[in-house]
């Protein structure tokens, strides 16, 4: 098996907003699109195996297996399952989300959108955060460098533990050759070993080599199933951007970012969403090309098991940020 296709312009997503338009026109046509994305090897009944080219719809965007007639909802499991907004409009919100070069905020999407409430547009963004992060899929591998930053306040980040009133994001970063391959960010209530811990197990795979500096918050690291390369930073002699290259290219890039993002003036509650929003397009960043970042959430959104408002405000955030 070769890799796969790379997906094309015009013919598996909209490359331009005229395109845009004349593709997504109907909701008939915004489930034809999810069922193409979805099934991108023609639909296949889970009841009896029976492949369809044309499957035929019924209302409510259910396919009709022609052999066992058993029904298959288009949307469920995926993002859009019992949504009560037009396919449309939320085809449009992730255009908006993956067009905007810094990120969407919940305002500008409440604009574009026409809609009614900040609390509604707050709560799309986080939605489509969750499809663009998959928790517990496509785990860190090979060597991978571990180390905490610190974001918030009036839009600077401070490294170094102990900075007050800041949120703590935990960075993971793949180690490819010179470059960092992927990488993950969360963030996490402190700096202990079961803070870190939980980082770790959630986002690396078991066996994987970490790299971290001598923090007392990482001796456990060798006990969780990893390879455990530690590098006193201070006993080094060499300074952090050295030892860890790859994190502090990321910590960089994230602080530029975030003073981006309206000048880093937004809510220590809405973080996740931005670090989610960073991470899938870090982990994207080749896709240059208009249109691509929006198809390659598509994809994601058609795998996602649907996210209530209640989980995502839910108590204590601290799901693992992936990519
Ligand atoms: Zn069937």
């Amino acid at each position: 098996m070769g890799k796969p296709r790379q997906p094309i312009s015009g013919t598996d997503y909209p490359g331009t907003f005229q395109e845009f338009d004349e593709w997504f026109s109907s909701e008939k046509a915004c489930l034809d699109y999810i069922a193409k994305v979805r099934w991108p090897n023609g639909f296949r009944c889970p009841g009896c195996g029976l492949k369809t080219d044309n499957p035929s719809l019924m209302g409510r965007g259910l396919y009709l297996c022609r052999k066992c007639k058993r029904q298959t909802s288009i949307t469920a499991g995926t993002l859009f399952h019992k949504t009560h907004k037009p396919l449309r409009t939320w085809f449009l919100a992730m255009s908006f989300v993956t067009s905007e070069k810094y990120g969407a905020s919940a305002l500008g999407l409440q604009r574009v959108l026409g809609l009614g409430s900040y609390n509604t547009a707050w709560t799309w963004l986080h939605k489509l955060g969750r499809a663009m992060v998959r928790p517990e899929r496509d785990k860190l591998m090979g060597a991978v460098e571990i180390d905490e930053t610190y974001i918030g306040g009036i839009g600077e980040t401070v490294r170094g533990r102990g900075a007050k009133r800041k949120s703590i994001v935990a960075i993971g970063a793949e180690v490819r050759g010179s470059r960092p391959g992927r990488i993950r960010l969360s963030v996490i209530p402190d700096v202990s070993a079961s803070s870190l811990d939980e980082f770790i197990v959630s986002n690396v795979q078991q066996g994987a080599e970490i790299r971290t500096d001598g923090w007392s918050g990482y001796t456990d690291v060798e006990t969780l199933g990893y390879k455990h390369i530690v590098t006193n930073i201070s006993a080094s002699g060499d300074p952090a951007h050295v030892v860890m290259p790859h994190i502090h290219l990321v910590a960089s890039l994230l602080d530029r970012w975030w003073l981006g993002i309206h000048q880093g003036a937004i809510r220590a509650s809405h973080l996740d969403y931005y670090l989610d929003e960073f991470t899938f397009r870090f982990n994207r960043r080749t896709s240059k090309k208009r249109g691509l970042l929006f198809y390659r959430l598509m994809e994601q959104a058609v795998e996602c098991a649907p996210v209530s408002r209640k989980m995502i405000t839910g108590g204590h955030n601290l799901h693992a940020t992936t990519g």
